[in-house]
């Protein structure tokens, strides 16, 4: 049986999804800058495109600019606001546990002498408020924080940090990838200025996404050339990557109640079950507050790069917490964030759910999970040591 678990990394596209795409690589491929039939055509599938995802934020269509995925979207929105605002203030304030692509750009910019300020979280994941207060200076231009995080899925209380924004004239982007498709978004309700999200996450195609720019922001453009996406993007448009954003971000809101019942319903049956079932656990991120398909357990005693192989061989795919893949020891840095050990960060394990998911699959890791880990286990002086004191008392 083949599992696959890692929805936060990346979705399949849907098949109605590909479907809309398909004949916008070589029937309908006109450049939307061109002004004959076939340029018209495809500027036409734009729009259509850009108004079907302003409605799943209830924005308008012109507060909606198509970018190449999520990292460009938080990449342009920091990078955009601090260029634009640099005679106002330097200062931008964030968290320690945002995604890369919102981490790296601030150590780049304090590099091009901004100030940034990395508010710690609690063994949660959440912000503390009066930290975010405190760390407002009268040269403060932005505040970005992520809605919901990617490893612990953590969910801030984004409402409350956009008034906080709002009473201090601050800006607040926020990284949505991961929240977007499974919360309802409203960013003008909320008081968000600008407001990332990915194609990828959510059954779209790789490689689009789009930044949402509250009417009347201050932006610089990051990329320069043509003048598409009203000279705030340049270069030639991802159609068929727009057109299936759009598609898969009205399938994903056409059936959001649906769809994060259904994952609640897992992720808790999974957290509940592995945690009964195996000792000497760590539920890590909000027990509450997370997203529907999001589930983080440190397992004490063990390395998670070998419970990832282990699982692989009985075919299941999920995510550890640590970075050996990509050739570091470094655990990651949300797990070091919430206050986690070296040793105990290294044992963790994210099983992300999504649209594929099914009760036999979950069923199929409660079955499989517990005894790799005790065989895992075994291999540890550690634990069975502590085992050994548990049996003697
Ligand atoms: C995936 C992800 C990104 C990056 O999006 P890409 O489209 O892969 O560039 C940014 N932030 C979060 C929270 C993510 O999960």
């Amino acid at each position: 049986m083949k599992v696959y678990l890692d929805y936060a990394a990346t979705t399949p596209v849907k098949k109605e999804v590909l479907e809309e795409m398909l004949p916008y690589f070589n029937q309908h491929y006109g450049n939307p800058s061109s002004i004959h039939s076939f340029g018209r055509e495809s500027k036409k599938v734009i729009d259509l495109a850009r108004d079907r995802i302003a409605k799943t934020l209830a924005a308008k269509s012109d507060e909606i600019f198509f970018t190449g995925g999520g990292s460009e979207a938080d990449n342009w929105a920091i990078k955009g606001v601090a260029y634009a605002l640099k005679s106002k203030g330097n200062h931008i304030i964030t968290s320690k546990i945002e995604h890369h692509a919102v981490l790296h750009t601030c150590q780049q910019l304090e590099k091009e002498g901004f100030e940034i300020t990395y508010l710690d979280v609690d063994h949660h994941g959440l912000i503390n408020l009066e930290d975010l207060r405190r760390a407002i200076r009268n040269n403060t231009i932005l505040i970005t924080i992520m809605y919901a995080n990617n490893e612990i899925g953590t969910v801030q209380p984004i409402k409350a940090i956009a008034d906080i924004a709002k009473e201090n004239s601050i800006l607040l982007h926020t990284d949505a990838v991961q929240a977007y498709g499974s919360f309802k978004i409203n960013p003008e309700i909320l008081g968000i200025d600008l407001l990332s999200i990915s194609a990828h996450k959510i059954y779209g195609p790789k490689g689009v996404g789009a930044l949402y720019i509250k009417k009347g922001t201050k932006i610089h453009p990051l990329l320069h050339g043509g003048a598409q996406e009203k000279r705030r993007r340049a270069g030639t448009e991802n159609l068929p990557g727009i057109v299936g954003f759009g598609k898969a971000a009205e399938i994903a809101y056409n059936n959001i109640e649906e769809h994060t019942e259904k994952l609640i319903n897992y992720r808790d049956q999974l957290i509940n079950k592995l945690m009964g079932k195996i000792p000497y656990t760590r539920l890590n991120g909000h027990p509450t507050k997370r997203l529907p398909g999001n589930v983080n357990i440190s397992f004490e005693f063990i390395e998670g790069e070998s419970l990832l192989l282990s699982l692989d061989m009985v075919g299941i795919a999920g995510s550890s917490g640590s970075a050996c893949t990509s050739g570091s020891l470094d655990p990651s840095h949300v797990l070091m964030g919430i206050g986690l050990s070296h040793e105990i960060a290294h044992g963790s394990l994210r099983l992300s759910l999504g649209d594929l998911t099914t009760q036999e699959e979950i069923d199929y890791v409660i079955q499989h999970l517990p005894p790799i880990v005790e065989r895992l286990r075994q291999m540890s002086p550690l634990y069975e040591k502590v085992k050994g004191e548990a049996k003697s008392v």
